[in-house]
């Protein structure tokens, strides 16, 4: 039994933590190609954070490797088995608007300001600090501690693919890159397309469908899709009425102009990100089910059903609907529209299905719904569920640690977004936010709150001691 008190250990080092996390945060580690060289593949700015950050590793005799530059290892003791503390150093571009220099890491109202403060620079160099101290306690371990650092989270995990293409798995670990208290579920993820082949015929057609065009990127819920269509002045006309009357019938925004014998129609939807679907109106499928009541050329009235016949939210209507207990429903999200009078068309959705069900299984079927409607089906993405079970040894030792230093029961948390946890083979997302806070990664005047930096590192150190002490 031990009587540390790993919160007393963190004060100590207090003002250690916090030059370091601000001599971090000024190196601007930012993915940068036109930088990039075989030892630093994503630029400068990365390469630098990484030499820092193993600089430092070597400063307090722990095992330092830079794994040609995509990733680095600080290790502590010695055993069979391991713990993984999987962090990353690149940080998204800074923006504008910022009130301090976003590398800077100014100090105001007990926060450190700058980019990568919380995502995920603060918690990495609160990570290392609390592998400092378990290791300056002298504490008897039976595990190795692998802290991992990654080096292309924000963009394409090259970093981890990298890394464990060339260096061991860990046993178990935890990535402190999303929320307290743990994340132990994530869906899984992926991206398809239905894809159509322009005809090169051109069938004779009262109404003409020229472009549909709805949405940007598929995570996230078109807000927007317009069309354009040709026809007979009077039969345009007609449509336009049409139209005004159903936004007014739904009670919603859009807009149609007839110029030049070609009328645009504009439907605005609310956006929300893919895995919640639910939260937000897909423009696409809204404005599609208004064409669904008039007839185009039959490439064009052949795409309109199918998406109407096939996009919902729940995939109800593609038959790939399931569920489970512990992370909810299967979500689709028709994030990509696209139609060309030539007939090419795209219906690209993000996937995000329960951690029990198989996505082989899924794909499978959306093979099926591809052939019986002429399209070809292409994955472009798929990345498996992240599920460790609530009774596992790993779960059980954070919530211990959890409770202890913050008094709270922690909740396990399943979600439908991906974490960096994913890329562990027995891992969870363990912090840093904790709950209630603002998410300010990613937005300008990012910040790290002093107070929250302490205790993350205290859990950590912790967790870390509680997790390789024992053999198993
Ligand atoms: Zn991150």
């Amino acid at each position: 039994m031990t009587t540390i008190n790993w919160f007393h250990e963190v004060e100590k080092r207090k003002d250690l933590l916090i030059e370091q996390t601000q001599e971090f945060l000024r190196i601007a580690s930012v993915l940068d190609e036109s930088t990039a060289t075989k030892q630093a593949p994503f630029g400068e700015g990365v390469a630098s954070a990484l030499a820092y950050l193993l600089q430092k590793g070597e400063e307090n005799q722990f095992f330092v490797k830079n794994v040609d530059g995509y990733a680095g290892l600080i290790q502590h003791g010695e055993g069979e088995n391991s713990v993984g503390v999987l962090c990353h150093l690149d940080v998204v571009p800074a923006g504008k608007g910022w009130t301090s220099s976003p590398f800077s890491a100014d100090i105001r109202e007990n926060r450190i300001y700058a980019r990568g403060a919380i995502d995920n620079k603060g918690p990495t160099m609160a990570a290392f600090v609390a592998l400092m101290i378990v290791k300056e306690l002298e504490l008897p371990l039976q595990k190795r501690v692998q802290m991992i650092i990654g080096t292309d989270e924000e963009s394409n995990w090259r970093c981890v693919d990298y890394y464990f293409k060339h260096e061991e798995m860990p046993t178990i670990g935890f990535a402190p890159d999303a929320d307290f208290p743990i994340i132990h579920a994530e869906k899984g993820i992926t991206d398809v397309s239905f894809n159509w082949k322009g005809k090169e015929k051109i069938e004779a057609s009262r109404l003409r469908l020229q472009r549909f065009d709805a949405g940007e990127r598929l995570n996230m819920v078109p807000d927007h899709a317009s069309v354009k269509i040709v026809g007979e002045l009077g039969e345009l006309e007609q449509l336009e009425k049409n139209f005004h009357q159903y936004i007014l019938e739904i009670n919603q925004n859009g807009s149609a102009t007839l110029d030049n014998g070609t009328l645009n129609l504009e439907f605005e939807g609310i956006s929300a990100h893919g895995s919640t679907p639910e939260n937000g109106l897909n423009a696409g499928v809204y404005l599609a089910q208004f064409l669904a009541n008039h007839s185009f050329q039959s490439a064009a009235n052949d795409f309109i059903t199918f998406v109407v016949e096939h996009c919902d939210f729940d995939g109800k209507l593609l038959q790939i609907n399931t569920r489970d207990e512990v992370s909810g429903p299967l979500t689709i999200n028709a994030g990509l529209l696209q139609f060309d009078q030539s007939g090419e068309a795209k219906a690209g959705l993000n996937i995000r299905y329960p951690v029990t069900a198989s996505g082989e299984d899924c794909i499978e079927k959306l093979q099926g719904v591809a052939k019986r409607n002429g399209a070809s089906l292409i994955v472009h993405d798929h990345m498996g569920p992240n599920y460790v079970e609530g009774d596992h040894p790993l779960i059980k030792t954070l919530q211990n640690v959890y409770e202890r230093q913050i008094g709270e029961e922690p909740e396990l948390l399943a979600i439908g977004g991906g974490t960096y946890a994913r890329s562990l083979k027995t891992g969870v997302a363990f912090g840093p936010m904790f709950p209630g806070r603002e998410d300010v990664a990613h937005k300008k005047d990012e910040y790290i709150d002093i107070d929250d930096l302490l205790k993350m590192t205290a859990i950590y150190a912790e967790a870390i001691y509680e997790l390789a002490k024992d053999k198993e």
